[in-house]
């Protein structure tokens, strides 16, 4: 396990990150992707709090968990029992950090409501049961606005992006491919999951914001990949939060193909040092 070192010295700015969670049995079965999200955990320095969007947890207009200890919510169905068993106690976002937050949006006009009932979905506590396994991270946890587009998302991203100067890892949670017909029609026909995940690659290597969101109309093999894109909008959330460090900043951490599930990764806004010290322990 490295140190803080990873970053660059004195520097408190954490990079960003899109999460592929899978299916929830990935709490179970970690595999590469798991293996990965644990090395980059115990590679950065411990952030103040982890903010993370999932497209499980969709409402009309944004909101906040701001319970001090959020559930875990088991919202599926048809999976082993040892899986429903699973906690992740981990504490909520501090209240100056959510009354931060509110103040943020709304100096871009957008209100965000605080919501004290609110429970983790898996989205957010699958992944976070590898990145950070001891529940001893806060997490604040935002919900997906149902009007959200890849433009929004990215906005939103943009509009957040300070709080990784003040130690906040700013995580979007999703899949980078997800057709969940393919996945449980057990559809042998998945070539077409790695086409499109070379050209994400490539367009976030090349730093290509108008690409990106415009991903649908360029991406081979976009709708099949994502029929329905709110498993791919915290991607551009997650970008557009580290987008103004420029490009040449991203670093894929691998996981396993599932099918029509690609497990992949990716950080943004990551120091040479930190994707030198990374790619090195991650392969
Ligand atoms: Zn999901």
């Amino acid at each position: 396990m490295s140190d803080s070192a990873s970053l660059s010295s004195g520097s408190a700015v954490f990079p960003s990150l899109f999460i592929s969670h899978g299916s929830p049995m990935f709490a179970l079965e970690p595999g590469q992707a798991g293996a990965a999200l644990r090395t980059l955990g115990q590679t950065l320095p411990r952030p103040r709090a982890v903010l993370v969007l999932s497209p499980h947890w969709m409402t009309r207009n944004l909101q906040a968990g701001s319970h001090p200890a959020p559930s875990t919510i088991h919202d599926f169905g048809g999976f082993p029992e040892a899986l429903y068993q699973l906690q992740y106690p981990a504490p909520g976002a501090p209240k100056e950090l959510l009354d931060h937050l509110v103040g943020m949006l709304a100096a871009h006009q957008v209100p965000l409501q605080l919501e004290p009932e609110a429970g983790l979905d898996h989205g957010v506590w699958v992944p976070l049961m590898h990145l950070y396994p001891e529940a001893d991270v806060p997490v604040l946890h935002l919900s997906f606005p149902s009007h959200l587009t890849p433009e929004k998302a990215d906005a939103l991203g943009r509009m957040l992006a300070s709080l990784r100067e003040q130690g906040v890892f700013i995580i979007g949670s999703g899949s980078l491919t997800h057709n969940l017909r393919d996945f449980f029609g057990g559809s042998d026909d998945t070539g077409y999951v790695a086409a499109f995940v070379q050209w994400m690659t490539d367009t976030l290597e090349q730093g290509d914001t108008a690409a990106l969101i415009d991903y649908r109309a360029r991406a081979p093999s976009a709708e099949r990949s994502h029929p329905t894109d709110e498993h791919l909008l915290p991607l551009m959330f997650a970008w557009g939060a580290a987008e103004g460090d420029g490009p040449g900043q991203s670093l894929r951490l691998p996981g396993e193909q599932i099918g029509s599930l690609q497990m992949d990764s990716y950080l943004f806004g990551a120091p040479e040092a930190l994707r030198k010290a990374l790619g090195e322990a991650i392969r």
